[in-house]
């Protein structure tokens, strides 16, 4: 027999893949005598990131790619989540194929699957397998998806003031424009959709999520509260990446940055896939110039689909559709690259001052690791939420005004930027920011929270 396993079940994308094998890493260091075999569902063939991030697992990871899927299978071929989900559906006949075999030659205690592969959970079940979510996001979303039939109840109500803000357990009051973008329209597929994968959260016998007890600390205990260990909430957080600087840009952003002040510069990226409209780049060039500040920016061509660039690679020069003369009129102020920057070194260089940012939940870990203050501005998903936490409840982001057509105008983004950038309220928004870094660092020390929810966990692994 070969050593004791755990199955992984990631979905497919480099930002649903990343996260938890970062974590199954940190598990094995806990559990050095274990093995973890992860399965790699995909959608065409696994992007070069994907494959390159594979080769520097340790060899106590074994990965298996699962015959690819394709797109024109999808019945829902504009909402990522379904895309993400209905893939990894095509995909299970793989999954169990594999996960029998596995079972058939070794001691398999565990499968752990991405949030959007929980139609793998039932296979646990039949084969006797302890079984867990990890959902790389927050406590706030994993109340959202847990409470989600009381929640429905209260936005279904026909008496209900809709500027009435949602209170979930030990969290920020939501307004419902600030709810994920499924609940935006009560009657849509997406939202069909959540629901359903709601259920699926009551399966497993526990949900391990990217977050911390300092950082969430009213959700973690009010779930505790409530749910009793049905299923068991492992807050094992924060579990960011190492980053690479092997990329085109990588360089030359560094060097850039190297000459730069300490904290004079505002990074912008709205994630791995998140893009903006032509006008909204548009005001956010004409912004950032009026602002005054340096910054570095990765631009993404312009699209009318805020995620359109999640799971297909960009074809077109982003730099094309900056306003006429940007680049030249700020040669000096900013540097701006396409599509890419090597982020976790950006934040944690010394010249990076603020992080405009998405708040995709792995781009607000990163930011709260290395104390960089943000400026939140949501695309989709859960992203909203996050900026509410961040912004109302934390107090370590300030948040744009959208005016009536969507947009974020110019001279409020020179605004905000300014606000962050060199006034009072940035100075106290960077010394709370600071002050998160220093609990995030802390609950990953070898007595900290999260190590200690993790290696409970080990421990009752190594039980089974
Ligand atoms: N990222 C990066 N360079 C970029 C854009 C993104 O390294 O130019 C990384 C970033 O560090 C983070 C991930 O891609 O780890 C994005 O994850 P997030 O959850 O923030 O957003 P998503 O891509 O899922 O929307």
């Amino acid at each position: 027999m070969e050593k004791p396993h755990i199955a992984v079940l990631p979905s497919p994308g480099f930002t649903h893949l990343v996260p938890i094998l970062e974590f199954s890493k940190r598990l094995l260091r806990l559990l050095p005598e274990f093995h973890i075999t992860c399965f790699i569902p995909s959608i065409g063939a696994p992007p070069s990131s994907s494959k390159d991030y594979l080769q520097t697992l340790p060899p106590t990871i074994t990965s298996i790619f699962l015959p690819h899927i394709t797109l024109d299978q999808n019945p829902h071929p504009s909402l990522l989540a379904f895309q993400i989900e209905h893939s990894v559906n095509l995909s299970l006949p793989y999954v169990r194929q594999e996960l029998e075999s596995l079972c058939s030659r070794a001691k398999v205690v565990a499968l752990v699957v991405d949030v959007f592969a929980n139609g793998a959970l039932d296979f646990a079940k039949e084969l006797n397998l302890s079984s867990y979510i990890y959902l790389p996001q927050s406590a706030m979303l994993l109340s959202l998806y847990l409470y989600s039939s009381k929640v429905d109840e209260i936005l279904s109500s026909k008496s209900r003031d809709p500027q009435e803000p949602i209170m979930l357990p030990g969290c920020v009051p939501i307004f419902s424009t600030d709810l994920p973008a499924p609940f935006q329209n009560l009657s849509s597929v997406a939202y069909k959709g959540f629901l359903e994968r709601s259920k699926r959260f009551h399966v497993p016998d526990g949900i391990f999520m990217n977050t911390f007890l300092e950082l969430e600390s009213g959700a973690i205990r009010a779930l505790h509260e409530q749910f009793k260990g049905k299923p068991g909430i492992y807050p094992v957080g924060p579990i960011t990446q190492m980053g690479s600087i092997d990329h085109e840009n990588g360089v030359e952003c560094l060097r850039w940055l190297d000459k730069q002040e300490p904290k004079s510069v505002l990074y912008i990226s709205f994630g791995s896939g998140g893009t903006l409209s032509r006008d909204q780049l548009n005001e956010l060039a004409f912004g950032l110039e009026l602002s005054g500040q340096k910054f570095l920016w990765v631009v993404r061509a312009p699209s009318s689909t805020v995620s359109s660039a999640y799971l297909v690679t960009e074809s077109k020069d982003p730099l094309q559709f900056l306003p006429h003369g940007f680049l030249e009129r700020t040669k000096e102020q900013g540097l701006v690259v396409p599509s890419w920057a090597p982020q976790i070194q950006v934040l944690g260089h010394s010249a990076t001052g603020g992080f405009l940012s998405h708040c995709g939940w792995n781009s607000v870990l990163e930011s709260v690791v290395q104390g960089v203050p943000v400026i939140a501005w949501p695309l989709f998903a859960e992203q909203s939420l996050n900026a509410a936490m961040l912004t109302n409840d934390l107090k370590v982001a300030v948040r744009p005004k959208i005016n009536h057509s969507g947009l974020a105008e110019r001279e409020e983004i020179a605004k905000v930027v300014r606000g962050l950038m060199e006034e009072k309220e940035g100075k106290e928004i960077r010394k709370r920011m600071e002050l998160l870094k220093i609990a995030a660092a802390n609950a990953i020390k070898e007595d900290g929270s999260s190590t200690k929810t993790l290696s409970d966990m080990a421990e009752s692994f190594r039980g089974f």
